[in-house]
This record gives C-alpha cells, structure tokens and sequence, in this order.
C-alpha cells in the first residue's frame, strides 16, 4: 500500500470578552486557518487582526492588478544594451511598467511579486511577448532594425508544460524570427530544475531562441547548471557593478565571473553601469555587453527608435 502524507492545520479564535457575533468568530478562524495553511513553519494559527489586514491588502491589490490587465494599463519601456567592443548598440532589455490611473508609472518592485502570489505571473510573461513582437514588426515595418530584445520569464512560467509552444505561436502569429528573442530568467529556474524546466529549456533552444541567466551571482550555491544547461548569456547583478570602481573585493569577484562566463564561451553583459569608470574596468576585464543609467534609462516602448538613434550619434 502507498505511504499517505497527511497534515493538519488549524485556524483558533478567541471571543472571550469581546462579544463576537458567531458569524465574526468564524470568519477570523477561517482567516487564521487560511494563514495556517500558507504558513511554512507553523501549522497553528491563532486569528491576528494584524496580518488579516495584510491579507486583506494583498488580495484587494490582487484584484486590481487583475483589472489592470483587463484594461491594458501595462506596457512595455526598453533599454539598450551595448557591445563594449565596438560600443554600438546590439540588443535591448524590454520591461514592464504599470500604467497606474492614480499612481503613475509604477515599477515591477511595487507589484511583480504580488502578481506572481495572485496567479497572473504567465499571463504577464505572455502579455510581453505579444506586446514585444507586435512592437518589433512595427518598427521592421517602418524599417528600423534595433537588434535583439530580452523578455525576462518568471521561473514558474518558464516552467509551465504549456511555454515552448505558447512563445512558438507568439513568434508565429508575428512573423517574428527566433533569433530577435532572447529569455532572461534567474538562477532559480535552473539550479534545481525540475523535469518540466529541462523539457522546455531544450524546447526553447532548439526553436533557435537564446536563454540569459538574469542577476547572475546574487543566488547560486552551485555552477553545475552552467555547464549541464548551455546557455549564451550570463548577466551580472548590478548590486555588484555598484561597488566594481570602488571595492578591490568586489571587483576581484566580478573579474571572476566574467572568468567563468568567458571560459564557457558565453555573452556578459554588466546591469547598472551608472559610471565610466565602471565602464572602462569592466570592458578592461573581458566583459561583452553593458546596460545601464550610463548609456539610457529604459524608455516607454513609443520612443525607443528615437532614443537608440540618438545615442549611437553619440
Ligand atoms: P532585471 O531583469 O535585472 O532588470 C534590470 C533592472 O535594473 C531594471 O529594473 C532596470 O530599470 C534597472 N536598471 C538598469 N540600469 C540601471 C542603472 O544603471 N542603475 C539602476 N539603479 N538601475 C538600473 P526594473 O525595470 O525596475 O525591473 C526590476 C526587475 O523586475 C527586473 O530586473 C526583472 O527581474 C523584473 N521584471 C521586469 N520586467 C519584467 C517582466 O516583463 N516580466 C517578469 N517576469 N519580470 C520582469
Ligand atoms: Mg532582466
Ligand atoms: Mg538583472
């Protein structure tokens, strides 16, 4: 006979002196017990007004981040990256914005990972990806050719059965050629990747699309995935590019990275470059690319040809 798992979880509300209705008294068990169960330590909890609220907040945020994507408030800025050896542009990063109707453009800090708690995290990689291709057969169209373009994916949708053939119909619906597309995921993706992750990494390759590890050094306990998983890109957290020009340390790690990148035969591209300084060591180090405040802030998608035009007179 199969082994069963079974755990319990409980949900405890107090109503001595507080005279709850019966209906209250429940209602803060169930929130309790809804805690319980989300809870990655204890599998009893007594009712908190506290974290209710939170709750509360969170769930309301929820919905209006569902109503954000019913009324296309999200769009899409760019910023270029550049080849530090001719120091022309060759690609660009496209990332989201909220069009906020009370709070402005908003940042994917202020609400990324709230979607992704809500569910909505494959929708929004889905809606970059149309909004991406539309965008760049637009511009063909008009005849500009702004190079490559990097769509970050979450880790949970990279590895969602129905990816590889969900970016292929994109890509159809489009015309868009492979090779214009490269996918940007962090290390968690492929540290310990699942069976459905290696499926569709090797899917997603074989499309001829390239793969970029994203804010790279900020969470590996092992390199291994680096040289079981081939991928064309390793992109170097900006936390340490801050410090590069200030910090032997830190510099002395980044030199390392690029070692690592440069052995495997990949592409290094550095995030935050703000200064020159950090510009003329990483490119004295090996680095390929750069991206950062230093060359263009990411930009609303309508102006994008504008901008990169202007800086490649520069
Ligand atoms: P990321 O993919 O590492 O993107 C680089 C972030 O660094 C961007 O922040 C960019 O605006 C910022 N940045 C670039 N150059 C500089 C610089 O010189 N100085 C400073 N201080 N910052 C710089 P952003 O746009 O706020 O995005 C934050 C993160 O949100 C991204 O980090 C990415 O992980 C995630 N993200 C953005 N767009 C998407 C998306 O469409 N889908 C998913 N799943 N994640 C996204
Ligand atoms: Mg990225
Ligand atoms: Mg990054």
């Amino acid at each position: 006979m199969d082994d069963l798992n079974v755990r319990l979880f409980g949900g405890i509300s107090i109503s001595e002196g507080q005279n709850l209705t019966a209906d209250t008294f429940y209602q803060q068990a169930q929130a309790a017990l809804y805690e319980a169960e989300h809870s990655a330590l204890e599998q009893l909890k007594l009712y908190n007004p506290n974290t209710h609220n939170a709750m509360v907040d969170r769930l309301r945020f929820q919905t209006e981040i569902r109503t954000a994507l019913d009324r296309k408030q999200f769009t899409v800025f760019y910023q270029p990256i550049i080849d530090l050896h001719g120091r022309t542009i060759v690609g660009k990063e496209a990332l989201i914005r909220w069009k906020h109707p009370v709070r402005g453009i908003l940042t994917p800090g202020h609400f990324l990972t709230t979607a992704e708690q809500g569910g909505f995290i494959e929708e929004i990689g889905e809606f970059m990806l149309h909004e991406v291709c539309s965008q760049h057969k637009s511009w063909e169209k008009h005849g500009h050719d702004l190079g490559w373009v990097a769509v970050n994916i979450s880790a949970n949708h990279f590895r969602s059965p129905h990816f590889p053939s969900r970016v292929q119909s994109i890509l159809h619906t489009y015309g868009t050629p492979p090779n214009l597309l490269r996918i940007e995921i962090t290390e968690d993706a492929m540290l310990s990747p699942t069976p459905e992750a290696i499926y569709n990494f090797q899917e997603v390759r074989n499309m001829g699309i390239r793969i970029a590890i994203d804010d790279f050094g900020t969470a590996y306990s092992t390199l291994d995935y680096l040289v079981r998983y081939p991928m064309e890109t390793l992109k170097i957290d900006r936390t340490f590019i801050d410090d590069i020009d200030h910090d032997s340390r830190t510099a002395g790690l980044v030199r390392s990275l690029v070692g690592i990148g440069k052995n495997l035969s990949m592409a290094i591209v550095a995030e935050g470059v703000e200064r020159s300084n950090q510009l003329d060591i990483l490119q004295a180090m090996g680095c390929t690319e750069a991206q950062g405040y230093l060359f263009s802030r990411p930009v609303p998608w309508e102006e994008y040809p504008q901008v990169a035009l202007e800086l490649e007179k520069r």
